[in-house]
């Protein structure tokens, strides 16, 4: 259903955004991967073994240029743009009595803002076509809120609003714009966390399991092959929050 689709993945070097970035490759779609830092030979070479061609695209999705620049190499390669996953997304955690403004700035800039961006940009693009799916990261922490987290819960509530918002104004032209509220997923992102604070988390799952990056990824695929679901959360979180 989305052999030769383009979907374009930001921060997909790693965690969720790389497996979203294969779940999309083996349902045949074209790939442009947005990295920050760095991303593996070994990442570009798994999703070229899925028979898909993988455009790798470093930059900053704050960057409002970068963002625009993006979307336009897609277009340019792959003559569409059918799917976008805003996955990039930073934490700073700090207790808000004692948060830095930088702290604050920059989390909000690349969860946030690099959302913005990227459905600002490729918004334009499906808009002309008439058709694309875009698919927000948000978190479970955007609806709870969490202490020590207030700058990336905005963020994240920030998200849910903007797709909610992006969702009203794309409608008539059918482009959908959902997002998912991944609980404790195991990546780099929650790696740094201590014993202590995983095993209080484990406790406040249902399912009694951490999730896995390919149980999101799942998730994003099966929104881009929905036509009649816009505006919505979806929360894959084993249960966290009901
Ligand atoms: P991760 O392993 O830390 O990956 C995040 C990716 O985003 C990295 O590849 C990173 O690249 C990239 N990135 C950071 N800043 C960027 C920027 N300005 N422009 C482009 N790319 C940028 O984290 P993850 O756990 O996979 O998280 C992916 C998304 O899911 C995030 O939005 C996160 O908030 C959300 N999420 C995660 C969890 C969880 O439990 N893991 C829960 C809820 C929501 P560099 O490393 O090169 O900077």
């Amino acid at each position: 259903m989305l052999k030769g689709k383009t979907a374009v993945v930001t921060g997909a070097a790693k965690g969720i955004g790389k497996a979203a970035a294969l779940a999309f490759a083996k349902e045949g779609c074209n790939i442009v991967l947005n990295y920050h830092s760095s991303v593996s030979e070994e990442t570009i070479q798994e999703i070229e073994s899925c028979n898909v061609a993988c455009l790798p695209v470093q930059g900053d999705v704050s960057d409002f240029n970068f963002a625009a620049s993006i979307v336009k190499q897609a277009k340019k390669e792959f003559g569409s743009l059918d799917i976008l996953v805003n996955n990039a997304g930073i934490t700073r955690d700090m207790l808000l009595m004692r948060m830095s403004e930088e702290e604050f700035d920059s989390v909000i800039n690349t969860n946030l803002k690099g959302c913005f961006n990227m459905v600002r940009h490729a918004s334009s693009i499906m808009l002309k076509q008439r058709s694309g799916s875009i698919i927000n990261m948000a978190s479970v922490v955007g609806v709870m809120g969490n202490a020590g987290q207030a700058n990336y819960a905005a963020s994240k509530a920030g998200i849910i609003g903007l797709t909610k918002s992006a969702a009203k104004e794309l409608a008539q032209r059918g482009v959908t714009c959902n997002a998912i509220a991944p609980g404790f997923v195991e990546t780099d992102m929650t790696a740094v966390l201590t014993e202590e604070q995983k095993e209080a988390m484990l406790a406040a799952i249902p399912l009694k399991r951490y999730g896995k990056a390919e149980d999101i990824a799942d998730v994003a695929v099966f929104l881009a092959k929905q036509t009649y679901i816009t505006g919505q959360v979806i929360h894959v979180d084993g249960g966290m929050v009901m």
